[in-house]
């Protein structure tokens, strides 16, 4: 399975990864974690990257193909995996065509998340991370066990400083300009599948799994 998860942030693709890639044993690849990485430990991605990530814009197309190039050629991706995140341009999607024509193969479908712009701001803007393993929380939709501690590890949960409101505006404004017209991209490929993204998180994992069998 070679799968891309589309969708406006907070549709809720990092909460379908984690189940699908349990479920099929493939590689969940997500451009925003190890961005997010390369910002904690300070690398030279790191600091080219941050400010675009505060103020909520993308970060520049060469620097995301060029750390693609590299993950997408690690061994756990052998088996498969799912781009969350990636790609977000068409710059992005060609580059991405053509990485994987080089290593002989292709993404089977492109799977579109799809939800309004209010449930968008509703999702991230009570989004919670656990800062030990990442696990999502939302406020109201999925709360810990224990405020502000994760269920699985106890670690602390926090809130993404592009988690907020004025930021969480910019991100859809940039979605909707630079990464909608992938949708067109993908459908005239023949590869998108649109999924209700708007029911429970348990629901869109059903339809998902549908979609595959
Ligand atoms: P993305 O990876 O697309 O940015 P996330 O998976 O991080 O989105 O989900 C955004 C927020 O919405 C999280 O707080 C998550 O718990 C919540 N969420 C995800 N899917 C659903 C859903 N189907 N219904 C309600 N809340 C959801
Ligand atoms: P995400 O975790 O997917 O919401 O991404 C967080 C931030 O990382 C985005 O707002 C962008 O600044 C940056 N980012 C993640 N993936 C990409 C990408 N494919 N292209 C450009 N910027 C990206």
């Amino acid at each position: 399975m070679r799968l891309i998860l589309l969708g406006p942030p907070g549709a809720g693709k990092g909460t379908q990864a984690d189940v699908i890639k349990k479920k099929y044993n493939v590689a969940h690849i997500s451009t925003g974690d190890i961005l997010r990485e390369n910002v904690r430990s300070e690398t030279r991605l790191g600091l080219q990257a941050k400010t675009y990530m505060d103020s909520g814009k993308l970060v520049p197309d060469d620097l995301i193909i060029s750390m693609m190039k590299d993950r997408l050629q690690q061994p756990d991706c052998g088996n498969g995996f799912l781009l969350d995140g990636f790609p977000r341009t068409v710059s992005q999607a060609d580059a991405l065509e053509q990485m994987l024509g080089e290593l002989e193969t292709g993404v089977n479908a492109a799977v579109l998340l799809e939800v309004s712009d209010e449930t968008v701001v509703e999702r991230l803007s009570g989004r919670r991370i656990c800062d030990s393993c990442g696990a999502i929380y939302h406020i109201r939709f999925r709360p810990s066990s224990v405020n502000g501690q994760c269920d699985k590890c106890g670690g602390s949960l926090y809130q993404r400083d592009d988690d907020k409101e004025s930021v969480i505006r910019s991100r859809l404004a940039v979605y909707h300009e630079q990464t909608a017209p992938l949708i067109k991209y993908y459908e005239e490929k023949g590869l998108l599948r649109r999924v209700d993204a708007e029911k429970s998180s348990d629901s869109v994992v059903r339809l998902i799994a549908e979609i595959f069998g």
